[in-house]
């Protein structure tokens, strides 16, 4: 196969929606990797864009703090297990979790992709193949934070989204209640009740609490009291780094407690479901380590009865990179998706394309080389920034 021979870091930064991003700004941080001969696959990273540029343009210091284009020049992107370890291995000084993961995880996704398009086959086929009819995506349904709205505005705004997302094709609908001081929780337990009853019995609804909690008691009495509105799974209802509250809450809730989506590789999922107990591991393709590492997470999952519905919040490269985890995956029964028309930045619209229909709830699988998407270069050029 033809060796790498270029790897570039596009950070790239455009104006978005305050009442989502308190800068007025989204990122995302592209890794494009090009071969031989002149064959391209991309990936990117969902953090900070300065943040994953520092780590992926650092100089090389030493065996363990080794930059990481440098390393990949002459390389088979085929091996995309070996690279990850050899990646993981000589960035330990400053990695092992966190950024060092993000970045290594828009790497590995570029590496795939590359790898796909070199042989011609949809990306799913690298990571073992068709394991499912379609993709089933859930809508995430956000209206941005609550600021000066009331919470009769907000609840129009959902009930709008909800009804978007619907005629848009989805079936699952993550009802993402992002209220924090704004209600009380007895007001909450109405308002879900509330959401419930907005898009009636056929919807299946996840509800993402936001890390809402610091004290499991308080989440468990309100998921208790929520029991009977067919909650899929509940998401984030406690700080993420507080794996004896989640085991102890996991063990008592009469609703799958998800989490770990800001973890990062399958050490940290380890925890989660070893520690933490829950049932519904989030872990991102583009934070937690990529392709490589979220296929070493499903099959962990296995060992803990867990599945996995991937984070997927941000652009289509992530979108597309959720479709052929799922495809591929047999524990995997729903992927986050934002439809581009209810994401508050531009960014999920414009950096690649072509978007899938949804159709009565399900995605076909793919069936182009790669990803599937081509990167709208217009954008990347517009909204470049310069590291530093
Ligand atoms: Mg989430």
């Amino acid at each position: 196969m033809a060796k790498i021979a270029k790897v570039e870091v596009l950070p790239i930064r455009m104006p978005a929606d305050k009442t989502w991003f308190e800068s007025g700004f989204d990122e995302t941080i592209v890794v494009r990797i090009t071969d031989e001969n002149g064959i391209q696959g991309i990936g990117d990273a969902y953090a900070s864009s300065h943040a994953v540029g520092g780590f992926l343009t650092m100089p090389t210091l030493n065996m363990w703090s080794h930059n990481i284009p440098d390393l990949l020049i002459g390389k088979d992107p085929l091996e995309t297990t070996h690279l990850w370890d050899l990646m993981y291995d000589t960035t330990i000084f400053p990695g092992r979790r966190g950024l060092a993961i993000h970045a290594i995880s828009a790497v590995d996704i570029a590496l795939h992709d590359l790898a796909a398009r070199q042989i011609g086959v949809p990306l799913y086929k690298l990571l073992g193949g068709q394991r499912r009819p379609h993709i089933t995506p859930y809508a995430t349904i956000f209206p941005g934070l609550v600021g000066k709205r009331s919470m009769r505005e907000m609840m129009r705004l959902v009930e709008g989204q909800f009804d978007q997302a619907i005629a848009l094709g989805f079936r699952v609908l993550k009802f993402e209640v992002l209220f924090y001081e704004h209600v009380t929780d007895r007001e909450l337990v109405d308002l879900i009740k509330e959401g419930r009853r907005m898009v009636g019995d056929d919807i299946v609804m996840p509800v993402d609490f936001g890390y809402r909690w610091k004290n499991w008691h308080d989440a468990k009495w309100v998921i208790d009291r929520i029991a009977d509105c067919n909650v899929l799974f509940a998401e984030a209802p406690l700080q993420h780094d507080d794996l004896a509250g989640h085991a102890k809450l996991a063990a008592q809730s009469p609703i799958r407690i998800g989490g770990a989506e800001f973890a990062a590789t399958r050490w940290e999922v380890f925890e989660w479901l070893d520690r933490g107990r829950v049932s519904v591991i989030q872990a991102g393709i583009s934070r937690a380590g990529g392709f490589t590492e979220l296929m070493r997470i499903a099959d962990l999952c296995e060992y803990y009865g867990a599945e996995v519905a991937t984070l997927a919040w941000h652009t289509g490269i992530t979108a597309a990179a959720a479709r052929h985890f799922q495809a591929a995956v047999a524990n995997a029964p729903v992927i986050e998706y934002f439809p581009p028309e209810l994401f508050g930045s531009p960014l999920r619209r414009d950096l690649v394309s072509p978007e899938p229909k949804v159709v009565d709830g399900n995605i076909a699988l793919p069936t182009e080389p790669g990803l599937g998407i081509a990167l709208n270069e217009e954008i990347v050029a517009k909204y470049a920034v310069k590291l530093g």
